[in-house]
């Protein structure tokens, strides 16, 4: 990959830091705090370039978005419908799972993504009291 910038070492550390996978917005929006005048576009090239180094996963979420982590991080999240607040799984469910489809369909599973969808206690709380 090319050189590496200050900027796009932030751009990998503002990814590896966030607790949940992050839009390309979301990147920008930390990143520019110490970087003020980079570009969205400078964001995205370095997103992708990290994406082809194999050090940044890219997944397209169900409402069309790109989402960034660390590949090296599998991860799923319990994510609440109101609030956005996501919440890792401490463990992936479907380990086993992959390892059947393997015997079973001949395919050379590479990855996977599932993500649920709900209302957080706080918010399911404050659903019931309005009601
Ligand atoms: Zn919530
Ligand atoms: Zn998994």
């Amino acid at each position: 990959m090319q050189r590496q910038t200050p900027q796009r070492r932030a751009i990998l550390s503002v990814v590896s830091a966030a607790s949940s996978p992050l839009t390309a917005e979301q990147v920008y929006g930390a990143v520019t705090e110490a970087f003020p005048h980079l570009a969205l576009t400078t964001v995205y090239r370095g997103l992708d370039a990290y994406v082809d180094a194999g050090l940044v996963r890219r997944s397209i979420y169900d409402d069309g978005v790109a989402r960034y982590e660390i590949a090296a991080e599998h991860r799923h999240f319990l994510t609440c419908t109101r609030c956005k607040k996501s919440v890792p799984l401490s463990v992936c469910p479907f380990e086993q799972l992959e390892e059947q489809l393997v015997r079973e369909t001949g395919f050379q599973i590479s990855g996977h993504k599932m993500e649920f969808f709900g209302l957080c206690p706080d918010c399911a709380e404050r659903n019931e009291r309005e009601g």
